[in-house]
């Protein structure tokens, strides 16, 4: 078997690519997300790839992130002719972020990547399969797992049918959960394989001990009091279906005001919401239960009013969406509170105000922070250091890992910290292009 990492390596977390090739030379694509961040990384999204689509078998989709699927379109004007699988809610989900993405391209000012047109040929290609059913695509026979980091997210496991070598399995973590997940299901556990690639987002890191529900609960008390609109970026897949259900809680326990409005203006949001409620059976069973006696994802359409007011609003680094408007008329109002729930690029709109910027430009205008700023990282969506090497543990005979979706000094200290407590040494951090014959 043979390996060429095309994204999420170099230290880089975004634009996950790989292409796996079989003891018979049959190669298949997995994942081709978007490259997010900073210019020099936002680049490689044009730069040319070395593999020819045409040749290729067919690809799986481990999940909806842009940073995952992002750059699938690309490949279909190039004679890509397979088939593209993923489980049945993360077709739903592509679609939706793949025709966003379209949409936003033609008014950025960028180079564009593919159009709607594009879109809808690539979804033409999309089939699905459910976890734990096997599916063959050329020489290998996959099975997906549920990774239990967003609706409908699998690990992949893979077997060569035309092994060269002694490596025949290799397992792909995709993004995993950070266990249990307020929505998901926990993420499922694998038992054995010759190979390993794996993510290391939080390779580094632990998660705070924080409350994230005590922390909503006391900005909304805060405007409640004092009146004032609380504005809380989020990006539309998971975080706003966890802030919507984390909001109902707080109603229903009676630990912040019934009548206080939730508005969510975020059209994206509100799509991605109605198909997680498409899905209740790939949810977990708290969120089964109240989605058979109501509505654990409610809110109310913004309709500018009174505050105290909640607005939830796309995107979750202020980047763009319509957080952007929000935040441009309500900082300058010293009883606004900006609550931000999510990692913060280097460079994002976000980032500047969380780091206490107290004058921003948004839209080529000067905006004044009079508002107070506060953030919660309580709320990941990704496994941290204890929980990935727990996930690892599980895993019997691997005799080679590769780390890659995270920066170097986490894949760095992830390695030494499995080489110490699990034994493994045959560790590879790839570069990018970097093909590994195993
Ligand atoms: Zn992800
Ligand atoms: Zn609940």
């Amino acid at each position: 078997m043979k390996i060429k990492f095309l994204g999420a390596a170099s230290g880089i977390v975004t634009g996950s690519s790989y292409v796996l090739t079989s003891g018979s030379g049959k190669s298949i694509l997995i994942d081709l997300g978007m490259f997010q961040g900073v210019s020099a990384v936002d680049k490689l999204n044009y730069e040319p790839y070395d593999y020819d689509p045409s040749e290729l078998s067919g690809a799986v989709l481990t999940h909806a992130h842009l940073d995952h699927c992002g750059r699938l379109p690309i490949i279909i004007p190039k004679g890509f002719n397979g088939d593209i699988w993923m489980t049945p809610p993360t077709k739903d989900l592509t679609e939706l972020s793949l025709f966003d993405t379209a949409k936003i391209a033609k008014n950025s000012g960028k180079p564009i990547l593919f159009d709607d047109e594009l879109v809808s040929k690539t979804i033409s290609k999309f089939k699905t399969v459910n976890y734990h059913e096997d599916f063959e695509i050329g020489d290998f026979t996959i099975k997906m797992y549920d990774a239990g980091h967003i609706l409908g997210s699998a690990s992949l496991e893979i077997i060569d049918k035309t092994p060269s070598s002694e490596i025949k399995k290799i397992i792909f973590s995709g993004d995993l959960g950070n266990f249990p997940e307020p929505l998901e299901k926990v993420t499922e556990v694998l038992e054995s394989a010759d190979a390993v690639v794996m993510e290391s987002t939080y390779g580094d890191r632990l998660h705070p001990k924080e409350n994230a529900t005590d922390k909503i609960q006391s900005e909304i008390n805060s405007i409640e009091k004092n009146g004032g609109t609380l504005l809380i970026p989020a990006f539309s897949l998971e975080r706003t279906q966890e802030l919507l259900h984390i909001i109902m809680h707080l109603k229903l326990d009676g630990k912040i005001k019934g009548t206080t409005p939730i508005y969510l203006d975020a059209p994206m949001g509100e799509k991605a919401t109605q198909i997680y409620k498409n899905y209740p059976d790939y949810l977990n069973i708290h969120i089964q239960d109240e989605l058979k006696s109501g509505n654990p994802f409610d809110f109310t359409k913004f309709t500018p009013g009174a505050d105290p007011q909640v607005i939830m609003a796309g995107g979750g680094m202020m980047t763009g969406g319509r957080i952007v408007g929000h935040a441009a008329h309500f900082l300058p109002i010293a009883s606004t509170r900006l609550l931000i729930v999510g990692y913060q690029g280097e460079g994002t709109l976000g980032r500047e105000l969380l780091e206490g910027s107290k004058s921003v430009t948004i839209d080529g205008q000067d905006i004044e922070v009079k508002g107070s700023v506060n953030d919660t990282q309580a709320l990941s969506s990704h496994a941290d250091q204890s929980q990935l090497i727990s996930w690892l543990k599980n895993i019997k005979n691997t005799k080679k890992l590769f780390l890659t979706h995270g920066e170097d000094p986490s894949r760095q200290a992830l390695a030494k910290k499995i080489t110490q407590d699990l034994g493994i040494k045959d560790i590879t951090l790839p570069v990018l292009s970097q093909e590994v014959n195993m």
